[in-house]
């Protein structure tokens, strides 16, 4: 149950698109990129992506557009050979994940061969289609959206003043700052200190064939994300400190070398699209979430990097309860905020 649904009244504060949000730029793969390298705190967040995305996707199916093939059952193939291979097979169990070994010509005699393991149930995302069906269905149930930054949050014995750039002034009881790449400036004058940095991601988009790539391919060096209607997605690029978000030469030329070495009919072919975005950077492999020490009322969520679309609707869940004063199903204390030492 969302905030709203429990009564809440929400106000979304939202930077007018300078540059496109992490979430519009992502993959939308529905696991973390060979997820056995991660720890127990981030898989808890993302194990079941895939189940949570159905049941979203089908509550908010008709808004602007958005289909129930939006969320495609592509399943996901990784290389994993000898001990990597083991290591995701014993993960896999680990976790109640479906997995099995097969080498990729096995399920796609068009690419070159590699052994690897294939995920059933992990599908992809369509994710700018639902981040326009999510607003229209906050615009729905009565949440106000104010398109400015905020600039700074005033603490109050209870909540925050969030103080906005063209001069209004918002408090609430509760506020949850999650402002990508951009948290640290509103987070650090509160006294808390958070590892963040930026993490520049470029893709391509080819148009094949629907089916023609039968589901996700992830190697070491990059991966290839097939959407219903064709739309085949090439990614990604990460350079740690950067913050721009326009495309470049280098990005564009390493990426078709990579979706070429996967699929070599790929070179012959043009991508449609080329775009950049950048990913909350974070100095430890899970986000922080919950409330900023020393405040009552002021919450983050903070520091997803390479998995923000596969666990948002875990961590969105784990938010709510905090914020509601409930029993969270994950526990605080992994996930929480520290101060900065004085
Ligand atoms: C190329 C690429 C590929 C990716 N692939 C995947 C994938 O396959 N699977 C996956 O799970 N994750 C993937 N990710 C990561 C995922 O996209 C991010 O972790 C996630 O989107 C981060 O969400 P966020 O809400 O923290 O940040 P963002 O989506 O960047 O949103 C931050 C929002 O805050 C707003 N904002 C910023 N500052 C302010 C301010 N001062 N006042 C008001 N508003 C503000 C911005 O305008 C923006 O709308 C990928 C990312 C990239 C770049």
């Amino acid at each position: 149950m969302s905030h709203t649904e429990r009564g809440r009244r929400v106000t979304l504060v939202d930077a007018p698109a300078e540059r496109p949000p992490a979430s519009w730029a992502g993959g939308g793969i529905l696991a973390p990129l060979f997820a056995w390298r991660y720890p127990a705190a981030m898989n808890r967040l993302t194990v079941d992506g895939p189940g949570r995305y159905r049941a979203l996707v089908s509550s908010l199916t008709g808004y602007a557009g958005l289909r129930e093939d939006d969320l495609c059952d592509s399943g996901l193939w990784v290389e994993a050979a000898g001990e990597e291979c083991r290591r995701a097979l014993d993960w896999a169990r680990d976790w109640g994940q479906r997995c099995e070994p097969r080498a990729l010509a096995a399920a796609w005699p068009e690419a070159a061969d590699r052994d690897g393991v294939w995920f059933p149930e992990v599908g992809n995302i369509r994710n700018p289609r639902l981040l326009k069906a999510l607003r229209a269905r906050l615009a729905d149930q009565g949440v106000r959206t104010v398109r400015d930054r905020a600039v700074a949050l005033d603490p109050m014995g209870r909540g925050a003043t969030v103080v906005l750039a063209g001069g209004e002034r918002l408090s609430a009881p509760s506020v949850l700052v999650s402002a990508g790449a951009w948290s640290s400036s509103l987070l650090s004058p509160l006294g808390v200190s958070v590892p963040l940095f930026p993490a520049k991601g470029e893709m391509l988009l080819y148009r094949l064939a629907p089916g023609r790539v039968p589901t996700i391919v992830l190697t070491e060096n990059g991966y290839l994300i097939p959407r219903a209607d064709g739309a085949v997605l090439a990614g990604s690029t990460l350079k740690e400190g950067d913050d721009s978000t326009h495309p470049t030469e280098e990005g564009r030329r390493k990426l078709e070398a990579m979706a070429a070495s996967i699929l070599p009919a790929l070179a012959d072919q043009a991508p449609e699209h080329h775009w950049a975005g950048v990913r909350p950077g974070c100095g430890r492999d899970w986000p922080y979430l919950g409330e900023v020490p020393g405040t009552r009322g002021v919450f983050a969520a903070v520091g997803h990097h390479r998995n923000g679309l596969v666990s948002a609707p875990a961590s969105a869940e784990f938010l709510v309860q905090l914020m509601n004063g409930e029993t969270p199903f994950l526990d605080p204390a992994d996930y929480s905020l520290v101060a900065s030492p004085s």
